[in-house]
């Protein structure tokens, strides 16, 4: 395939620019897509040229996939990045990429299929010998098979959407009589959000903590790590605060953990950036959840910690550039906390709050970072996910990056709309959070005072 030559991004928002800015660096010029609710979105500003793809609903614009080809078509791009979210693990669009012969910037289409399907990657998995969470071996067809999975396994289970992400999809079942009232809103649920009703049933793991392992590999099978990163601080299973390294590992059971990711990678020959989550019990064992094939919100903390541009090797490697940087040499430093500001009110139950920024301050100074698209005068639309910005704060050690969080906290100013970053301020500043003792149950906890 020929070299890359522009690079189309198939995305918004604060990824878009992160794309962006790697590419300009790299001397890739890049063409902007946009709906008409992000004419004025700063991708569409920052990039070398942008194309107006349709109105603001994401199925006509972010997710049209005719109308992202005929751009990349007419504008001469050879190459498209399809950050996080919308296109991004869509087998099939990758696929019809390649047909065309536009480099997908991510692993091989087969990879996404063989890693987008759940359930199939648990098999996957165990075959490699990467420990499971306890539950069906791929999908479960009827209910009596449900029933006989749980009663091996026992209650609580958790009913999960093969073709899940984002955290929809998922039901927690805490006894027999109401197994089958969630199996079938499971279902109903995976249908519409994933146009694919097969659903896999997991043992539900009791107070985890989320802890994933960055990858990153190249189409030669040279394979690092970038480390792991907590990311138990989530509200409706989505990530809200996420840290490196994790208060929670010692360093027998990181290398453990390491290891199984590289192994899991290793053996699927994984060719780009790509994360292994884990779920990790109270006792600290460890089993392999799902594997994000794309590049994810909070690569950022891997990037700070170890000091590497994972864009840019991402791009250089779907470049068919050697990864020449071995595992030996990837250096960590320090501690890394990131947190998600997101346009919503937390005293109203976390509802949207879209609309015009009057004004912004931005925090800054040493070891601060912001990755984001917002600006005085931008008009957050309510057509798409909440995050309006990533703050990330670099520090020696946990102690000082969460006293560095806090002053930068203090710092960021959104006047026009409501933002979660007093409920920020709160959650790092409780006991549990500052001792670095919590789990993925935390913020539901805290929202309800136990
Ligand atoms: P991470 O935060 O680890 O990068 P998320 O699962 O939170 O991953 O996904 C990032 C973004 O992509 C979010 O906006 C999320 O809503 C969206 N997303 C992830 N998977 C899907 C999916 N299968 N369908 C729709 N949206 C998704
Ligand atoms: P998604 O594809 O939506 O990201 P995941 O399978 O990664 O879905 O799960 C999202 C979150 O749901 C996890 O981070 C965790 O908090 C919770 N979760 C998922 N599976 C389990 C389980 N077996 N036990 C306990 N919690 C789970
Ligand atoms: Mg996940």
């Amino acid at each position: 395939m020929d070299k890359i030559k522009k690079i189309l991004v198939a995305n918004r928002g604060e990824i878009a620019l992160r794309i962006i800015r790697s590419a300009k660096e790299l001397d890739i010029p890049t063409v902007a897509v946009f709906s008409k609710a992000d004419e004025k979105s700063s991708h569409v500003a920052f990039a070398d040229e942008a194309w107006c793809i349709g109105p603001s609903s994401p199925a006509e614009s972010y997710l049209n996939i005719p109308a992202i080809l005929t751009v990349a078509e007419l504008s001469g791009a050879n190459a498209i990045h399809p950050g996080y979210g919308f296109l991004a693990e869509n087998e099939e669009f990758a696929r019809i990429c390649e047909d065309s012969n536009i480099k997908f910037i991510g692993p091989s289409y087969q990879l996404l299929g063989l890693m987008g399907n759940k359930s199939q990657a648990r098999k996957t998995m165990k075959k490699a010998n990467v420990p499971i969470v306890p539950g069906s071996s791929g999908n479960v067809e009827t209910f009596q098979e449900l029933q006989k999975t749980v009663k091996s396994i026992g209650y609580p289970v958790i009913i999960k959407a093969a073709s899940g992400g984002g955290g929809k999809g998922m039901r927690i079942v805490r006894s027999e009589k109401e197994l089958e009232k969630k199996y079938n809103m499971a279902k109903n649920e995976a249908r519409n959000s994933f146009k694919d009703e097969s659903v896999y049933v997991e043992k539900y793991i009791e107070s985890p903590h989320h802890i994933e392992v960055q990858i990153l590999g190249d189409n030669y099978g040279n394979l690092i790590h970038l480390g792991e990163r907590d990311c138990s601080i989530q509200r409706k299973h989505q990530k809200i605060i996420e840290e490196s390294p994790s208060p929670k590992l010692s360093d027998e059971k990181r290398k453990k953990i390491l290891g199984s990711a590289m192994k899991a990678a290793k053996t699927i020959k994984y060719n780009s950036v790509g994360t292994i989550e884990f779920i990790v019990d109270k006792d600290l064992n460890y089993y392999f959840m799902e594997m994000n094939t794309r590049i994810q919100v909070e690569h950022t903390v891997s990037e700070e910690r170890a000091d590497m541009d994972l864009l840019s090797k991402q791009i250089r490697i779907a470049n068919g550039e050697k990864l020449k940087i071995k595992q030996e040499n990837v250096h960590f430093s320090g501690h890394v906390i990131e947190v998600r500001i997101n346009a919503e009110d937390p005293v109203n139950n976390f509802m949207p709050s879209p609309g015009l920024i009057k004004n912004v301050h931005f925090p800054g100074g040493y070891g601060v970072r912001i990755d984001t698209f917002i600006f005085p005068g931008y008009n957050v639309p309510p057509y798409y996910d909440s995050m309006i910005a990533k703050l990330i704060v670099r520090g020696e050690n946990r102690s000082q990056t969460i006293k560095r969080l806090n002053r930068a906290l203090d710092e960021f100013w959104i006047d026009g709309i409501r933002t979660n970053i007093n409920f920020l301020k709160e959650i790092i500043n409780t006991k549990a959070f500052l001792k670095g003792e919590y789990n993925t149950h935390f913020v539901e906890e805290f929202l309800s005072g136990t």
